[in-house]
């Protein structure tokens, strides 16, 4: 058994974890992040993708939460170009549901809460929202022609398990040790220390650390009472998410927002060309249902709510591919699953001793604030490693310092220097790696030299890679969340990928 000694021990390789490591990292401390499974294998892949403000959490008066929210939106569009990018939502009008006047005071408040409450400088980037004739200026496609006028707001899409892997990357690169596929068994006081059992697939072995950030996500009450045997006074409420994927219902950019006449709102969104997401649904479970699965229930909910707007019907048969998560909600005490608040709460314990070994545990949280949320943890351990300043809202993220071009230009420049590749790959390629992509196309000049073709937009070269520098073991990491290669292979293909990667296993 080896022992090792860390500053700061990170349970959970999801984004709020990954983040702090990765601010911890650049501030100096010496971090080893644990992950159970996969990175991103659990909440944070499976979100809408977006990074917003969250328009419908004004009803709930969540006014620091969506001004933060905004003010992140474009600090994250900043660093990540590549995986983050602006989308336009339109909104169908149905005043039995909403008057328009509400609707425009929320959109107003929306417009400029980034700005004003946080003092961040600037104007946004993102064009203000308007009213707009859905049919007559565009935004009608896919719709029954019942709906006639919309409004038209704003946010930006992100790929979310990406945004995992890009900061893990970022704090490797900073010197933090991640180890996937490891689990922390067990951790007790001693002294001022924490001593930790993990197991990994090399076996056990003991850590040290002066702190401990539980970062858990769904898991992080099961941790504090089974693991690190800590009573902390705040609970989590789980609630599962599900979304469907249906074939693409138009063939324009805009995503829209429908309003259900349970006051909830479902998003219809573009998706990977030629697919249109669907979700989400908001139903308590127990922690014996982490590994969330979609039921039939929330298909048919699901259907039902876009077939409301949608020209033709959306029917389960439709679904080509779901997925499911479970939100980590901090436990306001609020009865509706919906209405329970999307903040985040870090508490800290640091035992029976004033200055007994610290545990931050990570309460709900949203994929949009992980940054911010990453900063205050630190703020929060400030008295155990004092005096390091904030620095992740200027550094890119991996493939995101595009050095002044936008990502429109870096892809023209792409083809143009790569003309005998495929336009497809390279968008693809350059979506997931930005500005690394060059670490993978290497010398290739034409798809044969990209090394074996799986199918579904994955060549060898980027399998390679994604094993070498991303964590990548298992084809679940690879086709649902390195890549979305998965959407468009056939089983075959899949097999053909799975079986690659147990001839290339790296242990
Ligand atoms: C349906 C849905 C839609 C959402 N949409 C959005 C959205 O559009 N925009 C947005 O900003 N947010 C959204 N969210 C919220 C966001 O996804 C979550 O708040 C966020 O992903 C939580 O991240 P996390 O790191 O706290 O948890 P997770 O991502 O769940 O990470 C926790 C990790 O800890 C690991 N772990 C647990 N126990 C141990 C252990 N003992 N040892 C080692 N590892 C362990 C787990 O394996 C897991 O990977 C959505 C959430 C859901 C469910």
């Amino acid at each position: 058994m080896d022992t090792e000694r860390y500053d700061l021990l990170i349970i959970g390789g999801g984004i709020n974890g990954v983040g702090i490591a990765r601010d911890a990292a650049g501030r100096g401390l010496k971090v080893l992040l644990v992950e159970q499974s996969d990175l991103a294998s659990a909440t944070s892949s499976a979100s809408t993708k977006l990074i917003h403000g969250g328009l419908r959490y004004l009803e709930y008066f969540e006014f620091r939460l969506v001004a933060e929210a905004l003010a992140e939106r474009e600090t994250l569009l900043r660093i990540a170009p590549h995986i983050i990018w602006p989308l336009q939502f339109v909104l169908p009008h149905e005043s039995h549901l909403r008057p328009a006047w509400m609707i425009r005071a929320g959109l107003f408040l929306y417009d400029h809460l980034g700005h004003r409450v946080l003092g961040f400088g600037g104007v946004s980037s993102l064009p203000k929202s308007k009213g707009v004739r859905l049919a007559a200026d565009g935004y009608g496609a896919g719709l029954k022609r019942d709906f006639e006028r919309g409004f038209l707001y704003y946010d930006c899409w992100v790929d979310d398990a990406r945004l995992v892997v890009l900061n893990a990357r970022s704090a490797a690169a900073h010197g933090a040790a991640i180890l996937t596929r490891t689990r922390l068994v067990s951790a007790r006081r001693e002294g001022t220390e924490w001593v930790a059992t993990l197991n990994g697939g090399a076996g056990g072995r003991t850590v040290h650390a002066s702190a401990i950030v539980n970062a858990a996500g769904p898991w992080v009450r099961q941790v504090l009472d089974d693991v690190l045997k800590v009573k902390p006074s705040a609970t989590v409420r789980l609630v599962k998410g599900s979304h469907i994927v249906v074939p693409r219902i138009h063939e324009e950019s805009h995503a829209f927002i429908l309003q259900n006449p349970d006051r909830r709102v479902i998003f219809m969104i573009p998706y990977e060309r030629q697919f249109t997401l669907v979700g989400t649904t908001d139903v308590p479970v127990t922690r014996d249902d982490y590994r969330a699965r979609i039921t039939r229930k929330e298909i048919d909910y699901l259907c039902e709510a876009a077939s409301r707007y949608a020209e033709k019907p959306i029917s389960p048969g439709m679904v080509v591919w779901s997925y499911s998560g479970v939100r980590p909600l901090y436990d306001d005490g609020k009865e509706d699953p919906s209405a329970v608040t999307r903040d985040y709460h870090l508490q800290l314990d640091t035992g029976a001793e004033p200055d007994g070994a610290p545990v931050l545990s990570v309460f709900g949280g949203k994929i949009t604030t992980y940054r911010r949320l990453a900063e205050q943890a630190m703020e929060k351990l400030s008295g155990r490693f004092p005096g390091k300043p904030a620095w992740t809202h200027t550094e890119p993220l991996p493939g995101g310092n595009l050095e002044g071009q936008s990502f429109r230009g870096l892809l023209l420049d792409y083809r143009r220097r790569h003309p005998r590749l495929p336009k497809v790959w390279l968008t693809r390629v350059l979506r997931r790696h930005g500005a690394l992509a060059d670490e993978i196309i290497g010398d290739a000049r034409e798809e044969r030299e990209l090394g074996r073709n799986f199918g579904g937009g994955l060549y060898e070269r980027e399998l390679e890679y994604l094993v070498a520098h991303e964590w990548a073991r298992e084809a679940e990491d690879v086709l649902w969340r390195r890549t979305k290669c998965g959407l468009h292979m056939s089983a075959a293909e899949k097999m053909q990928v799975r079986a690659w990667l147990a001839e290339n296993a790296v242990t």
